[in-house]
């Protein structure tokens, strides 16, 4: 409640950005982020002095590397919640191959239940999604089984950058459906997390043919998206959806009374400058 009171006085878009730890086994460099609190971040950039040059951004919050898990999901449980009271939301995972979208958007690795499930086809406010399927849920186990099945279904192809990186959008949708006990009203809210395709600009020289296609359709589609959230939060009166399939399709959940976060990741390496930068001006044309 405090939350939805809060998240209404601010407006409905909220932009958080996390910071990935360096890995285990990779050589530990010097982190391009310097400073850090609940709400900032400073990026360190070389300048031609061989002084660095410091520039903060600000976001509605900050997750460090020692943000665990449990701190995100604490943070964002009020946001999941507010399905429960007819909102719809939306959750955006945002950043390069490797800068940590898919371990923000998933639990920890849990086993596969072996179980069997009823799946149909289903047509999504007229925007027709012929090979999505509405699958009714009765566990947490079995949206578990499903976020595994759908991840094993994504596009997974080789880059020069990562030979495991995700060249496709991956949404999952979970609808709900309450009935106030006092009143009886029926409230409906779904929730959308949407685990973005990598953001990184791909080098022509080393992308070529169906690879160089599919990374400027990758890009096209996020800059629509960023389109659309920055005209929400400049309330502008045209907002573009129609620009891409995925604003199509997630039309219900962006604007209006929905509530959409914006996660943005990145990646501390020194090699990663360059998309932290881009990364970071994406965040801030959307706040
Ligand atoms: P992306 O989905 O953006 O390509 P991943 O989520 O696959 O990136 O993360 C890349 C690697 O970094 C994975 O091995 C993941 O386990 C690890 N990783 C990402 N974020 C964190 C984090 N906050 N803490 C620890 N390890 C992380
Ligand atoms: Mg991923």
């Amino acid at each position: 409640k405090l939350y939805n009171q809060v998240q209404d006085l601010k407006g409905n878009i909220r932009v958080y950005c996390r910071v990935r730890p360096f890995l285990p086994g990779k050589p530990i460099g010097v982190s391009t982020v310097g400073d850090l609190d609940e709400r900032a971040i400073s990026i360190l950039t070389p300048s031609k002095s061989g002084k660095e040059a410091k520039k903060a951004f600000t976001f509605n919050k900050v997750f460090g590397p020692a943000a665990s898990q449990e701190e995100v999901f604490v943070d964002t449980q009020p946001l999941i919640r507010s399905v429960l009271d007819g909102y719809n939301v939306c959750i955006f995972a945002y950043g390069q191959t490797g800068s940590g979208k898919t371990y923000t958007m998933n639990r920890e690795k849990t086993p596969l239940p072996m179980s069997t499930l009823e799946i149909r086809n289903n047509t999504h406010n007229g925007v027709n999604v012929p090979n999505a399927n509405l699958v009714p849920v009765t566990s947490t186990s079995d949206v578990i089984y499903l976020m595994n099945l759908g991840h094993k279904n994504r596009a997974v192809g080789a880059t020069a950058m990562n030979n495991r990186s995700s060249r496709s959008h991956s949404c999952l949708t979970v609808h709900v459906q309450g009935k106030d006990l006092t009143s009886g009203s029926v409230l409906r809210g779904c929730m959308h997390l949407v685990d973005l395709a990598g953001s990184e600009r791909v080098d022509k020289t080393e992308a070529t043919g169906d690879r160089l296609k599919e990374a400027q359709h990758i890009n096209r589609s996020l800059s629509a998206l960023g389109d659309v959230i920055s005209s929400l939060a400049q309330k502008n009166a045209h907002v573009p959806y129609r620009n891409s399939k995925l604003t199509q399709l997630l039309q219900d959940a962006l604007g209006g009374q929905a509530k959409t976060l914006m996660f943005v990741h990145i990646s501390p390496e020194p090699d990663a400058l360059g998309e932290t930068i881009s990364t970071l001006k994406f965040a801030e044309r959307v706040s």
